[in-house]
């Protein structure tokens, strides 16, 4: 079966169209229970570039201590946060 594509809305492309957008960006956890962080998109372009995507990428927890989890992203996707992998 053909893979369903989701799509990705245009201002989710890069940290670029994120800040543009002023679409808010959280990390959750998958393993622990720490609430959210908003992410400081900006702070992260500096550091990545404006064309970084945050697409299917994951990080290692850094909520809470020790954690082995690992942080996703979601974006604000009109209203409702949704998960940035496809
Ligand atoms: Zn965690």
């Amino acid at each position: 079966m053909a893979k369903v594509e989701r799509g990705r809305p245009g201002w989710t492309k890069n940290l670029g169209t994120l800040i543009k957008a002023r679409c808010e960006v959280r990390a959750w956890c998958d393993t622990c229970n720490a609430p959210f962080v908003v992410v400081d998109v900006a702070k992260l372009a500096q550091l990545k570039g404006l064309d970084y995507s945050l697409w299917n990428r994951r990080t290692e927890c850094r909520l809470t201590d020790g954690c082995t989890g690992w942080n996703r992203f979601y974006c604000d996707g009109r209203g409702m946060m949704e998960k940035m992998r496809d």
